[in-house]
């Protein structure tokens, strides 16, 4: 009865209610960008709560990103009015995944203080294990089977199950063994990997049906955000928690785009939206076709972009906002990155003029190369602005140290800490003695740290290492008996001061020495936001998106990838050129389906825009030095002229005068599509060599990106205005 409807449902129209009202049985929402899917998921949940139909604690949530599942609970507590008591099961799919772990990692063979290793942990280790194996880590990088054991667990695969290709493929047809070795290297360290959160639950509910059953009971309502970039991983493990016996419903929600699934090179699924309704039969398929978000234009330009895709499932997207003050997409052209990054600051200060708040606008590059410029241009500038997903804070060398100590620290079995930081400062420990460490510890299967304790009882090392090794001993000691009652800020303190680690960079003359010293006091200012040590590893290890100063106005800078969900007043699109956006990588590796890929990024870059969006591209790219001559990107070739308009010959800034295609093009009422096509900037010979294409930011960048260090990288990368 729809005068009676509580508040939170007044709002949304016939579909999207629909849609929140139907909370019994599977139900998939189909919509495009803007369309109000994470609206519906949200209220759908305070939907469940206000009706009592489940506690917090029986809400099953998965977001994409941290950040999301923050939002989220917040807009949860608003529209049930107050806030909500703990929502423990809303989080990312690894988060939800550790927190299961941690409480059943002895079904894995792991203790619960299990320790998460970063993709810098995981190469190290395989380099170890092909060492091990007496091949050359030379020819059989390390890096290249990190990603393929990445590729397999995406797919859910155990060593048993990989495809007898794959396996043959790497180190003359010893993949498997070593993926097996890996394996089981991890359990000794009591460690997994990303993969793992997934996989290990997925394993785990198998072989323990009971606890599966627990689950079943416990969760009584299931709800996906963002389903079109699940992985096969992902999926498995939502089956298995979603699906019930014949007979009970399957309160399970997910809600996603096809045109917006951008991580296909990671290993999502597409295909999991069309499995949906054969897994979780009587599935209702909602679609939304309203707008809530864009202008007409910048709906106008990104629909006719997105439909030079094929084998989309089509969706029509309308918006009732027509407001003839509404600008066109504006397409820019600058002469280098330099003048890209000045011409967007302009655009940006001109804004600000007009009262518009830096906190609407963001910038979306499609490689974290492409950063650093506006960086540069913005602290010139004084303008706020925060990283959002990059330059990642945590990967930083000295704060990887420094973590390494706190990791040893919490978790005397972490070899891989123990070996970064036993001559870090230098102790006089060298190769030899390592190894010799290192093979004590392999034959009995012990730690390294426990290794060390034991091995300076014996006469086994020179003295001089001895006694080395003794410090480092009694040191780790020291610190883990203060673990339990010293405030983790200052024993952090505590640890980089008495390990000499501090020191060392005090007495370091490199320019960068003064820079490491404060992003290490930054690290210590970034844990009290913590109950432990513990706590923030965890977070530091998990974290996949930024916190930011949510109290400072300031420009947003990240990648397109790290932007999908999110909204902004004004976008700004640098960088739409030809091996930049579409990437080099993605066609050559992805062929047209990385091409269509890149599309759907480009459509997740527009679609973020509410009102404004600029597309700028450059003629010259100067990259490590090298200047390369670019040409634009055929994506603006599929933009609409009725939705986009190509900017006036700008001279408000310098350097303008070199550029050829300082004309407007659009004066002459040429046809849009042929506009880049004038003589000056024939694009026929794309050929890049591929210096070019490693050069430009390769796509492992993403790939560190999911692992998300950088929580608080962005507060220290917030400069305060002048
Ligand atoms: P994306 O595909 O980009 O994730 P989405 O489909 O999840 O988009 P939302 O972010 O939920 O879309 O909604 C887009 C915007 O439209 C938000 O600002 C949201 O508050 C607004 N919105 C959604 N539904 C309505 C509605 N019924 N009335 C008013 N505003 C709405
Ligand atoms: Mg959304």
């Amino acid at each position: 009865d729809q005068a009676r409807a509580p508040d939170y449902l007044s709002g949304l129209n016939p579909e999207q209610r629909e849609a929140v009202e139907t909370i019994d049985g599977p139900v998939l929402v189909l919509a495009g960008a803007g369309t109000g899917k994470t609206r519906v998921l949200t209220t759908r949940i305070a939907h469940i709560l206000a009706t009592g139909k489940a506690f917090p604690s029986q809400i099953l949530a998965v977001t994409f990103t941290n950040k999301a599942a923050r939002e989220m609970k917040e807009r949860i507590g608003h529209l049930v009015g107050g806030a909500v008591e703990g929502m423990p099961w809303l989080g990312t799919f690894h988060s939800i995944g550790v927190k299961l772990l941690r409480r059943h990692a002895e079904l894995v063979g792991l203790s619960s203080d299990f320790t998460i290793l970063d993709t810098d942990d995981v190469v190290r280790l395989i380099k170890q294990i092909i060492q091990a194996e007496g091949l050359d880590d030379k020819r059989w990088p390390a890096k290249q089977f990190a990603q393929m054991i990445d590729g397999w667990k995406n797919k859910g695969l155990d060593p048993a199950q990989i495809p007898e290709g794959d396996a043959r493929a790497f180190a003359n047809g010893k993949g498997r063994e070593l993926y097996i070795a890996y394996q089981n290297r991890l359990k000794t360290l009591n460690a997994c990997d990303f993969g793992d959160l997934l996989l290990h639950p997925i394993r785990m509910f198998k072989a323990n049906p009971d606890v599966l059953k627990e689950y079943h009971q416990r969760f009584k309502y299931v709800l996906v955000d963002e389903y079109q970039d699940t992985n096969t991983a992902q999926y498995m493990w939502l089956r298995l928690l979603a699906q019930r016996p014949p007979g009970v419903p399957q309160n399970v929600c997910c809600v996603g785009d096809d045109d917006q699934s951008i991580y296909g090179w990671r290993g999502a699924e597409v295909d999991n939206i069309l499995r949906f309704e054969k897994d979780f039969p009587g599935a209702k398929v909602i679609k939304l076709e309203r707008n809530y978000r864009s202008t007409e234009h910048i709906l106008g330009a990104a629909g006719h972009l997105i439909a030079h895709n094929e084998g989309r499932l089509g969706k029509t997207l309308f918006t009732d906002r027509v407001d003839p003050n509404d600008g066109k997409v504006v397409v820019h052209a600058a002469w280098d990155s330099e003048e890209e990054a000045r011409a967007v600051g302009e655009e940006i200060e001109q804004l600000q003029r007009q009262q518009h708040p830096l906190n609407n606008m963001a910038i979306l590059v499609r490689a974290s190369f492409q950063m650093r410029e506006f960086e540069d241009r913005f602290v010139t500038l004084g303008l706020n602005y925060r990283v959002i997903g990059g330059p990642r804070f945590y990967e930083r060398l000295e704060i990887r140290d420094a973590m390494a100590y706190f990791r040893l620290v919490c978790q005397p079995a972490d070899d891989l800490a123990f070996e970064r930081i036993v001559n870090t400062p230098k102790r006089g420990l060298g190769d030899t003695t390592i190894r010799n460490l290192h093979d004590y510890a392999r034959a009995r299967d012990i730690p390294m740290l426990a290794a060390a304790a034991d091995i300076i009882e014996t006469d086994e090392l020179k003295p001089k290492a001895r006694k080395a090794l003794f410090d480092v001993v009694t040191d780790f000691r020291r610190w883990q008996s203060l673990l339990e009652n010293t405030p983790h800020t200052e024993l952090a303190e505590q640890i980089l001061d008495e390990s000499g680690y501090t020191a060392m960079w005090q007495n370091d003359k490199s320019a960068e020495a003064p820079g490491r010293l404060e992003n290490l006091k930054e690290l210590i200012r970034s844990m009290e936001a913590f109950e432990s040590m513990r706590g923030f590893l965890e977070h530091v290890s998990l974290v996949m998106d930024a916190e930011t100063n949510e109290n400072l106005d300031a420009v947003s800078i990240m990648t397109l990838h790290s932007a999908k969900g999110l909204e902004f007043e004004t976008v700004f699109l640098p960088g739409w050129e030809e091996g930049l956006f579409p990437h080099q990588r993605a066609l050559d590796e992805g062929g047209r389906a990385g091409l269509e890929e890149e599309r759907r990024l480009a459509y997740v870059g527009i679609t973020r825009a509410k009102r404004r969006c600029h597309i700028w591209f450059v003629s010259n790219r100067r990259i490590h030095g090298l200047w390369q001559s670019t040409m634009p990107s055929r994506f603006l070739d599929e933009l609409p002229s009725a939705h986009v308009e190509v900017a006036e010959a700008e001279t408000s800034y310098g350097g303008y005068g070199r550029n050829p295609y300082g004309q407007s093009r659009f004066d002459k009422q040429e046809p849009f599509q042929n506009s880049y096509s004038t003589p000056g900037w024939k694009r026929a010979q794309a050929n890049k060599t591929d210096a070019t294409r490693d050069n430009w930011g390769t796509r492992s960048g993403h790939a560190v990106e999911r692992i998300g260090y950088g929580e608080s990288g962005p507060r220290a990368k917030t400069i305060e205005g002048e």
